[in-house]
């Protein structure tokens, strides 16, 4: 009989506890740690930030699915790792720490034969002083959370367009190494759609600013795309777009500060300029 730990339940963690459970007989235990009660499907987070979505349509608790599925589960967070175990326990462990409930802050020692740790990437919104959503009129679509505060923000944006007011949106991504460029890629688009949608488009001026240093490049040096005989470049593809648009775009930025209404960014060559929103 083998125990399996999974850390995290996002796509990562979720489909390798369903795949285990599917494949392994009884015999073996399946544990998911993870502090979040939902699973959420993140990419929809895009719509949910033009709230073409509502946040519970992109999630389900996980306690029930996985008490059904005889999936063990813990609403803990992983603290530190003892791959040798320690003193008084010989196998290796994982120490965790609830997060809710009377066991919330109470740690314990959760052993196993193999772990899997899917806990995901870090949200280093620190790393940028000022970035913190919530702060400085700045917001995000990275968790749901997140994506609803951004609705409301757009919303109420839309509705003070509606009565004539003007505004600067800046969206991309912040610090220069960051990494997920085509997440923030899909939101514009769907602002600036929704923008249109509203007859407010023309009261905005939309700006893309990212450390990529094309437009098109995603953190992955950008992409060929095959129609019949004709190939085009990612870059030139997306400059169509925004052109087309009316979406202007600062690139090679790493945003370093920002102070409400003025992103603070250093370019590739080395510049330090600032651009208002
Ligand atoms: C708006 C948006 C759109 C995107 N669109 C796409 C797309 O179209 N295609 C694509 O491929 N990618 C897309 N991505 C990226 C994709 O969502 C992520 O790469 C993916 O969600 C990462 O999955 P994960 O399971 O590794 O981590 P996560 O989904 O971040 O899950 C991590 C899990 O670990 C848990 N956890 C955290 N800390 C601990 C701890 N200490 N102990 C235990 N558990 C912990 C968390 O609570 C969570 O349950 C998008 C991202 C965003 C933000």
């Amino acid at each position: 009989m083998a125990k399996i730990v999974v850390l995290g339940a996002g796509i990562s963690g979720h489909v390798a506890a369903s795949h285990l459970r599917r494949k392994l007989s009884r015999e073996h235990e399946v544990l998911v740690v993870s502090p979040n009660s939902n699973y959420q499907w993140i990419p929809s987070n895009i719509w949910v930030g033009i709230g073409r979505m509502s946040s519970k349509q992109i999630l389900f608790p996980l306690e029930p699915l996985y008490k059904k599925k005889h999936i063990g589960y813990k609403q803990a967070k992983a603290v530190t790792f003892h791959p040798e175990g320690d003193k008084t326990e010989a196998k290796p462990y994982v120490l965790v720490e609830y997060v809710v409930g009377d066991k919330k802050g109470q740690q314990e020692k959760v052993t196993y034969d193999y772990l899997i740790n899917g806990t995901g990437p870090k949200l280093n919104f620190e790393a940028t002083e000022g970035l913190n959503p919530g702060t400085n009129k700045t917001y995000s679509v990275c968790t749901y959370t997140h994506a609803d505060h951004a609705w409301e923000g757009l919303h109420a944006l839309i509705q003070e367009m509606k009565q004539g007011k003007k505004a600067k949106i800046l969206i991309g991504t912040g610090h220069a190494k960051a990494t997920c460029q085509g997440a923030a890629f899909e939101y514009i688009l769907n602002v600036e759609q929704e923008l249109r949608r509203h007859k407010v488009r023309d009261m905005a001026e939309i700006t893309w600013i990212s450390n990529e240093y094309q437009l098109g490049d995603f953190g992955m040096d950008g992409m060929l795309l095959s129609y019949g005989s004709m190939t085009m470049k990612s870059h030139e593809m997306i400059e169509m777009i925004f052109e087309d648009r009316d979406i202007k775009w600062i690139l090679g930025a790493g945003v370093h500060k920002i102070e409400d209404g003025v992103a603070y960014y250093e370019t590739l060559e080395g510049e330090y300029l600032t651009e208002t929103y």
